[in-house]
């Protein structure tokens, strides 16, 4: 994780409730999941910008993800992908940590 995206997280964590609805509302404009064949199998639902807000409720099958190509991913260095079926960004770094520290554990 980069020095801006760690900043960003940790920002996000004293964040108000208004505040951080102004940033999602931000990051919608931005986001490609709608446009996405991923996306497609649960055209109806309302969520998008899953790399914040983490899985779907709806979506199972991974077929293509466009987060590498979404300015907001390049914006603020976004490592993972598929984020509606993995979880949200912060959700996967920190399960790639942990199961970093279980192999150091064992
Ligand atoms: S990185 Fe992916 S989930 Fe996040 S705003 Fe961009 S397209 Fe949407
Ligand atoms: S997170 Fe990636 S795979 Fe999922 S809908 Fe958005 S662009 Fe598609």
């Amino acid at each position: 994780m980069d020095m801006q995206t760690y900043q960003d997280l940790m920002l996000a964590v004293d964040l108000s409730k208004d505040e951080k609805k102004l940033i999602l509302e931000k990051r919608q404009k931005q986001c490609l999941c709608r446009q996405c064949p991923t996306y497609m199998e649960c055209s109806g639902e309302e969520a998008s910008v899953f790399c914040t807000i983490g899985k779907s409720n709806c979506i199972t099958r991974e077929i293509e993800c466009l987060c590498p190509t979404c300015p907001f991913a390049a914006e603020f260095g976004l490592k993972n992908t598929f984020f509606c079926t993995r979880g949200s960004e912060k959700q996967q770094l920190l399960v790639e940590t942990l199961q970093v520290r279980k192999t150091w554990v064992e």
